[in-house]
């Protein structure tokens, strides 16, 4: 038999790609499968915290917000451009669950257990300082306030597709629109995957030793055409986000709240502009690819944030668009959904195959701490000798080491306008240069193509270039960013579709499909907000 990899990855999320980064940087020949895009799934539903995560501290899990509080740290480092500090405020209600002693003591504990970093420690406030922290903060009944610092990525698709571009690199081969429809193995060992190009519709075999299955919530889907009897692994929940207009004068400071109505966390975070607010937590069996909100959650979202922002008045006109993923949690049936680790395991089917592991749960922020356990269990399966794992030190393809001479570098060129300047550093880090240089050839490409986000043209070209995009959206949605502005980029589209007709080559009927083909993709993200 044929080995064509030392490993093959299913599944194109965080946890995918950044498995595939560290095994092709330790010199595993590996292959990713992803069945859409890059960052097709969860990760980009995700409320974008790079963080410790308060609330597992209620639940003992100390060592899980150690481990992720270390890897904010890391990510801090690493990406730069794309993980930044920011603050969070706790208002303290009278009759609220949790007191002002009690969000003391787990301050000073999280604290404690982020001993090094980089960002301040916590403040306690009045129920005064925190009004002048937030004014928009309901003064009825507060108390006070605590204050801490943890991370947000702004725009995770960012982070999947340069741990991509990394991966690809050090040598990995990164198959989007591929998905695995059968897992081969024979004699209880694996022997490799059978997938589907869906851009030719052509089934193909690839053959490896080791197997990962990181498809994130549909790690059981991916098993049960292939196992039996079927393994039920996940437990997911969906939770969803709502995007509002920022409250004018509202500082960027994030607040973590408890809902009035049931206690649950939420988030109402400072985010690309805009105010970014969820989420909910409800039990979900269905398929993670069509998930969408519930006019319950939205109603849930949209009262609570006018509980603690009284003037913001908001209804369901204000809302920009909203989004839903499904977290890829453990099955537990008998907890409640908050009460699920969020912990992750890696699970090796040795009674299936061995050689073929599955990932469940993980956070955004604990991935880059999963690849690393995941590629150790590969290399000592494989005897491999590689190199020891880098990723916590070597910075992601974007990241600025020299911020004043990326800065003086783009300013120096004045066919991009300031917005469109600082756009391109906080989306590329210092792969923004490459940009300029394609406006430097051609000062046409500076134009800016979308007024939210001060997209450039060059950055389409850019992306089929450079990025691995295959449609429309991938480009508008993960990679330029302009899908995430308040229109969904809608006002940009006829200049993107003519960018795309011009320079990388598409017909006329190309062009249709793919207007057709985003308006499709972006109608989940404003869809059924009737009541
Ligand atoms: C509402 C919500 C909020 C969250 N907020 C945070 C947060 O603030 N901070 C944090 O740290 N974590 C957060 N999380 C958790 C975090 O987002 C996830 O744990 C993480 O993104 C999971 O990444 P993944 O790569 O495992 O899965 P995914 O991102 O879902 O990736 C799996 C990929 O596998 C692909 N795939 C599936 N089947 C196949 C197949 N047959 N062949 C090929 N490819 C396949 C899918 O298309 C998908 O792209 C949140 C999760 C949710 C739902």
């Amino acid at each position: 038999m044929n080995i064509d990899f030392d490993l093959i990855i299913i599944g194109g999320g965080i946890n995918g790609v950044g498995i595939a980064r560290d095994a092709a940087s330790r010199g595993l020949r590996t292959c990713l499968l992803e069945q859409g895009d890059l960052c097709n799934g969860t990760t980009r539903w995700s409320s974008r915290l790079i963080h410790g995560g308060l609330r597992y501290l209620e639940h003992a899990e100390l060592g899980l917000v150690y481990e992720s509080l270390h890897e904010r740290e890391t990510l801090l480092k690493i990406a730069p451009h794309l993980v930044q500090p920011i603050k969070l405020l706790i208002p303290i209600y009278s009759g609220g669950r949790r007191g002002k002693l009690l969000i003391n003591a787990g301050m000073w504990l999280y604290d404690l257990l982020s001993l090094g970093k980089s960002v301040p420690r916590h403040e306690m406030f009045t129920a005064q300082e925190a009004l002048d922290e937030l004014p928009p903060l309901n003064r009825d009944g507060l108390l006070g306030a605590a204050a801490y610092f943890d991370a947000q990525v702004t725009f995770a698709e960012r982070l999947v597709v340069e741990n991509a571009l990394a991966a690809q690199a050090a040598g990995a081969q990164v198959h989007t629109y591929s998905r695995v429809d059968r897992i081969l193995y024979g004699a209880r060992r694996i022997r490799g995957v059978r997938y589907t190009d869906l851009r030719s519709d052509q089934q193909c075999d690839l053959f490896a030793p080791v197997v990962v299955n990181a498809s994130g919530p549909w790690v059981d889907r991916v098993l049960e055409k292939n196992v039996k009897p079927p393994l039920r692994l996940m437990g997911g929940t969906k939770g969803t986000h709502i995007v509002v207009p920022a409250i004018p004068g509202q500082p960027r400071i994030a607040c973590y709240l408890e809902a009035e109505s049931d206690g649950r966390p939420f988030f109402i975070i400072p985010w690309n502009d805009m105010l970014l607010i969820g989420t909910t937590d409800i039990r979900f069996d269905g398929n993670p690819g069509e998930v969408v909100a519930e006019d319950g959650e939205i109603n849930y979202l949209l009262s609570e944030t006018n509980h603690v922002f009284p003037d913001a008045n908001l209804n369901r006109k204000n809302i920009h668009y909203h989004y839903t993923g499904v977290r890829p949690l453990p099955r537990k049936e008998k907890k409640a959904e908050g009460d699920v680790t969020r912990r992750h395991i890696i699970k090796h089917h040795r009674r299936v195959a061995r050689g073929f592991y599955s990932v469940i749960g993980g956070k955004l922020t604990t991935y880059r701490n999963l690849a690393e356990e995941m590629t150790d269990r590969v290399i000592r399966r494989l005897r491999h000798k590689g190199p020891k794992c880098q990723t916590a030190n070597d910075p992601l393809p974007g990241a600025v080491i020299n911020i004043s001479r990326v800065v003086d570098e783009l300013d120096a060129c004045d066919l991009i306008s300031p917005e469109s300047r600082l756009h391109l550093l906080n989306v590329y880090g210092s792969r923004a240069l490459l940009i300029k240089e394609l406006v430097i050839t051609d000062p046409r490409l500076g134009d800016e193509i979308c007024p939210y986000s001060h997209t450039i043209a060059a950055e389409i070209i850019f992306a089929y270039q450079h990025e691995l995009p295959t449609t429309l959206a991938d480009v508008l949605l993960r990679r330029t960013m302009i899908g995430l502005s308040p229109d969904l980029g809608r006002s940009a589209l006829p200049k993107a579709l003519d960018i795309a007709r011009h320079h990388v080559g598409w017909s006329a009927a190309r062009a249709d499909e793919e207007e057709r083909r985003y308006l499709r993709e972006i109608g989940r993200l404003s869809g059924r907000l009737t009541a």
